[in-house]
């Protein structure tokens, strides 16, 4: 299989790079070769021209003043709301609170819910495949509370083993918190099936949407999940951009999270009233501008078409699977393209995969090597850490082919 940059019909990748300035970059003599997008994606020019717009012609703090600039700032701010809210099919913005990224919405529930909800006994069923951003915030839940975490164990495919899915997921379980897709390993986890099962039983569900919600079409009113986090930085959006979804009969009845201005309505000398949602969970002055750009990278993500960014990956990673199971890379996750998304952990023969980053470094190409903050899924195969390549929107086949070459090179290095 050979797909080159003409026949993969979902995305005019030529004509995406050019709006993405960092890809001009040399590393050295060599052109750089971005493949760690799963840690953070590049930014068009559309999301850092939208975002210099603001502080240049617009900025004051939003929600605050009547004069002109504080208007135009709340009425950019809320607009971004309501277009992360449409593209991810809430069905209203008051659903979308903002936020940093994923880490604090999985934080602001584990807060703001779990420690009002939870009783000792009740149970949190995770996976082995969960980030640690969706691990550690319900142990610290679980601790305080008296509940107990369980885990949904992997397959030696990669894949959710859910033999034992009656038995995990039972009526003392009160949280389902599961990724939409493995940042490790790639796998897309039948969450359709799991937010049911999980709703039979009463218990709510929380889907970590960091690596989702940038590469496959999300609609949470169909999906039906009651708690949805998103990453704008992995999406083409500015770093601490991002924001909880959740339905809003759930925010109503959480606790604050933050305390401070804004969040409240009144204020007493021995208690507060909380502002409506979704404004009693943003305390303080927000991350006004990096919200407004995230409203730019979902502009320019609606442009591409959902679908077709979903198809684009589909293509790139069929291919870099091939190519690397070609060369005699060990895999760790699904091998199916149409059940992964495209973060790729590997071995290579038995470089280690820092060295191999090292190498690769050399020749321009930027890959991760490390647990990806996932080491249960380290654990369970295996292995200290795994080398990763991950895609977007604006990498090519010739930036695989570049990989693998570059493969070769290390093995040379090593005398493999
Ligand atoms: N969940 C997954 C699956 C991730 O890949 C990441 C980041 O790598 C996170 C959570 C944390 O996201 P954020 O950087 O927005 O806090």
């Amino acid at each position: 299989m050979s797909v080159t940059r003409e026949r993969s019909g979902a995305l005019d990748t030529a004509r995406i790079r050019a709006d993405f300035p960092v890809l001009e970059r040399t590393v050295g003599d060599k052109p750089l070769v971005y493949l760690d997008s799963a840690a953070t994606s590049q930014k068009p020019r559309q999301v850092i021209e939208a975002e210099a717009d603001f502080y240049a012609h617009h900025n004051a703090n939003a929600h605050r003043g009547i004069y002109l600039l504080a208007e135009e700032a709340t009425s950019m701010y809320e607009e971004a709301r309501a277009k992360l809210a449409r593209f991810i099919g809430a069905p209203d913005p008051a659903t979308i609170v903002f936020t940093r990224g994923t880490t604090e919405s999985t934080n602001l529930v584990a807060y703001a819910w779990a420690r009002r909800e939870l009783r000792e006994g009740d149970e949190i069923l995770l996976t082995e495949m969960e980030h640690h951003s969706n691990i550690v915030p319900w142990q610290l839940a679980a601790r305080d509370t008296g509940a107990v975490l369980r885990y949904l164990p992997l397959t030696d495919d990669g894949l959710l083993d859910l033999s034992d899915l009656g038995s995990l997921l039972t009526e003392r379980t009160k949280l389902l918190a599961v990724t939409g897709m493995s940042n490790s390993l790639g796998t897309l986890p039948p969450i359709r099936e799991l937010i049911r099962a999980a709703h039979a039983v009463g218990a709510l569900v929380l889907v970590d949407g960091a690596q989702l919600v940038p590469h496959v079409p999300v609609d949470v009113t169909e999906l039906d999940c009651d708690f949805l986090t998103i990453s704008g930085h992995k999406m083409l959006g500015p770093t601490a951009s991002g924001g909880l979804y959740a339905k809003r009969e759930l925010l109503e009845r959480m606790d604050a999270f933050l305390g401070g201005g804004h969040m409240i309505d009144e204020v007493f000398h021995d208690r507060s009233t909380w502002n409506a949602v979704p404004y009693k969970f943003e305390a303080g002055t927000m991350n006004i501008a990096q919200e407004i750009a995230l409203g730019a990278a979902i502009d320019y993500l609606e442009a591409l078409g959902m679908d077709n960014v979903r198809a684009h990956e589909v293509e790139l990673t069929g291919y870099a699977l091939e190519r690397l199971r070609e060369v005699g890379a060990r895999i760790f996750g699904p091998l199916d393209p149409s059940i992964r998304g495209g973060a790729i952990s590997f071995w290579y023969k038995d470089v280690h995969p820092h060295d191999l980053a090292t190498i690769l470094n050399e020749e321009g190409i930027a890959i991760r090597a490390g647990h990806h903050c996932t080491q249960l899924v380290m654990r369970r195969y295996g292995v200290p850490a795994t080398a990763r390549a991950s895609f977007y929107v604006y990498n090519t086949s010739e930036e695989v082919d570049a990989l693998v070459e570059a493969l070769a090179k290390a093995e040379a290095v090593f005398g493999l």
